[in-house]
């Protein structure tokens, strides 16, 4: 049997009393998608697989739970309540002794906030153990309903850094974004550590805060503003777009499923600001043909936000 399909979620699955169940998979896990549907074919459901794009769980396939009676989302934490949704995160282990690669850019004299991803989370306190007995005292803070497991952090949340109220992080987790995210929202210092290489490096805000001033200063001159309103279940923020084109005649709100840089090209306005998932002005800047600015970005071009009061996007 797949490891994939966890004994609570074969127990909630039956007490649903679901006859067809939907899968829907993140881009790294599709590929369990037909030995997932085997076993459960087995099991006697009828199976239906999303095969759309998937990077969260704000973004639930609700076409193909519209066909089924449950829907198993793989690979997340949920970020909100809906119906007939079964979350199965899917863990990463490594080596909680990987920490200590990380305590020579730690300062051991003040307390440290801990972070991850919800693939890393049920390590955290194993992690906080190994920092401890090194003669840390490590917090880690609740998240919020986006993020259910402690010290758990999104690229549109960092509710459990604020929680953790300390000037230090260490976060756990592949990549450097989630902890520029969390200095930018806490003003902490954050140490970003490869669990499965053992790389500390202090995360340095400094060259994305350069790209976003460059292109909130290219942004000034557009002549059209299009407010990018997702419809995924997750990202729909209806009243963040309408406040934001109150803000300039020239705008107008754009309703999309998935913003990519054909779609903007051919719409041809000449900045767009983006309420749908915040990574994508911050890490897909460079595919867009024009600037893509968070909704605090516009403020500032408008006006009624200043560059001191700069503040990562969250939901
Ligand atoms: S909005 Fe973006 S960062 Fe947040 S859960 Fe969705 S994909 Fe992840």
């Amino acid at each position: 049997m797949s490891k994939i399909l966890s004994s609570e979620t074969w127990d909630r699955l039956r007490a649903s009393g679901a006859r067809t169940v939907a899968l829907q998979f993140p881009e790294g896990l599709k590929r369990r998608a037909p030995e997932t549907a085997a076993v459960l074919k087995e099991a006697g459901y009828a199976v239906v697989i999303s095969g759309d794009p998937c990077y969260g769980a704000c973004d639930l396939a609700t076409d193909a739970l519209a066909l089924a009676d449950v829907l198993i989302h793989f690979g997340h934490a949920p970020v909100d309540d809906h119906p007939g949704v079964i979350y199965e995160y899917v863990q990463f282990d490594f080596d909680p002794e990987m920490a200590t690669k990380a305590i020579a850019l730690l300062d051991i004299k003040r307390p440290v906030g801990l972070v991850t991803t919800v693939q890393h989370a049920h390590l955290t306190d194993a992690v906080v153990a190994v920092l401890e007995a090194s003669g840390f005292q490590v917090v880690v803070g609740e998240g919020n309903a986006r993020t259910p497991c402690r010290g758990q952090v999104l690229g549109c949340s960092y509710a459990s850094a604020r929680a953790a109220g300390t000037d230090q992080f260490l976060y756990v987790g592949t990549g450097v974004f989630h902890a520029i995210g969390v200095g930018l929202a806490t003003g902490a210092r954050v140490v970003a550590l490869d669990p499965y290489t053992g790389t500390a490096e202090e995360a340095d805000s400094s060259r994305l805060l350069r790209r976003r001033f460059a292109q909130i200063e290219k942004a000034r001159q557009a002549k059209t503003v299009g407010i990018l309103l997702s419809t995924k279940t997750g990202q729909r923020r209806e009243d963040l777009a309408r406040h934001l084109a109150s803000l300039s005649p020239v705008a107008d709100i754009i309703c999309m499923q998935e913003v990519s840089p054909d779609s903007l090209l051919n719409l041809g306005y000449e900045c767009y600001v983006n309420t749908a998932c915040p990574r994508l002005a911050y890490d897909d800047q460079v595919r867009f043909p024009v600037p893509v600015l968070s909704p605090p970005e516009y403020e500032i071009v408008q006006g009624v936000r200043d560059w001191d009061d700069y503040i990562i996007d969250e939901i």
